[in-house]
């Protein structure tokens, strides 16, 4: 079967000839894999900064953003039959017996740094024809939402930011429901946060810095958030506009910009970062105004990874809501699907808009 693979050793990027695989589990399920997405990630895996190959392999197949179509289920398979669609976690746990994170199936807090993951780290991934994956990793989707499920991966990373929001909240329990949010970024990861922050009842403002956003600010609209391009507000505008900031939600994924706001997080505010920022040397922040703040406005600064099945259930059922209240909003984050055969056009990152699909079958 056809795959799309790096060769990190060899600095190579090709699409491959795979042996199918077949079940060897009775928990196993066979998925034909349907959509698959393209991030950030998967653009630094082919530039060979990133990803590495399952052991004994010298290829990484990639994708971890996906959306699949049962096939074939093992005999002790209760929660998928033959047809159903489902999307795949990412994180497989690490085998340290002390990692009590992993043991308790919570290998998005992995202590060991040992996990894997699914066309990332020692693991082949989803952009191919067919997969093999334990029941247990698998989120059954309805067929309502087949045309947008794959988003549910990257929506994922909101849904756990704002469960560990939520979390943090319930130290304000005088507070009124709905909060100020801002959300850093207007990328797939951004939009989809922004989008969770309105369903959440926050009043939702998305701040970016992406040349000729004129389309996004209608998008946005769309979905009941308002939309500040960087070209027409400093950050101190910014600030000024959306008053006290309850809630950034990182996801620029770069550290001046993230650092640059974050003077301006408001009293019992909350920062999630969720970007992972390439190195690109020191960055010059205003630090005694950052830890000052914190103190004295009890303010709460975590980053987080996805994701549980939890938090894939909770994505699921909130595309689903997505799709109902704003469904050319949502449809639109997909700007374009490729044939696999063609996936190096995308993965070349140069054919812009939001979020690129490998569609492997329909
Ligand atoms: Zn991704
Ligand atoms: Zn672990």
């Amino acid at each position: 079967m056809k795959a799309v693979a790096v060769y990190p050793a060899d600095e190579k990027f090709a699409v491959i000839d795979h042996p199918e695989p077949a079940l060897t589990d009775p928990k196993d399920v066979k998925l034909r894999m349907l959509d698959i997405g393209i991030c950030g990630t998967d653009k630094e895996i082919v530039s060979f900064e990133y990803g590495t190959p399952p052991k004994g392999s010298p290829y990484l197949i990639i994708g971890h953003e996906s959306l699949g179509q049962v096939v074939e289920i093992g005999p002790q398979v209760t929660r998928l039959r033959v047809g159903d669609l489902a999307v795949p976690t990412v994180r497989r746990p690490c085998e340290v017996p002390s990692c009590i994170a992993c043991r308790a199936d919570r290998q998005d807090f992995c202590y060991s740094g040992e996990f894997t993951e699914r066309g990332i780290n020692q693991r082949h991934g989803y952009m191919t024809e067919f997969v093999v994956e334990q029941e247990r990793y698998l989120n059954p989707v309805p067929p309502s939402v087949r045309d947008v499920a794959v988003l549910v991966e990257p929506l994922t990373i909101a849904e756990k930011g704002i469960a560990q929001l939520k979390q943090i909240q319930q130290r304000l329990p005088w507070r009124e429901q709905g909060s100020r949010a801002l959300v850093l970024g207007g990328g797939p990861v951004g939009l989809l946060g922004a989008m969770k922050l309105v369903l959440e009842g926050c009043d939702t403002t998305v701040y970016s810095r992406t040349p000729a956003a004129s389309n996004l600010e209608k998008l946005v609209s769309s979905f009941g958030a308002k939309f500040v391009h960087a070209e027409t507000a400093s950050v101190a505008d910014l600030a000024g506009q959306v008053g006290n900031i309850d809630v950034v939600y990182e996801a620029v994924g770069a550290s001046s910009l993230a650092f640059e706001v974050m003077p301006y997080l408001g009293t019992n505010g909350v920062f999630i970062f969720t970007g992972v920022p390439g190195r690109k040397g020191p960055v010059t922040i205003d630090a005694d105004t950052i830890m000052r703040d914190a103190v004295l406005k009890n303010q709460v600064i975590f980053g987080t990874v996805n994701a549980s099945t939890e938090s894939f259930a909770d994505a699921i059922s909130d595309i689903g809501s997505s799709l109902g209240k704003w469904p050319d909003a949502l449809r639109s984050l997909i700007t374009r699907r490729w044939p696999l055969e063609q996936a190096a056009e995308p993965l070349a990152g140069k054919s812009g808009g939001i979020k690129n699909v490998i569609a492997v079958a329909s």
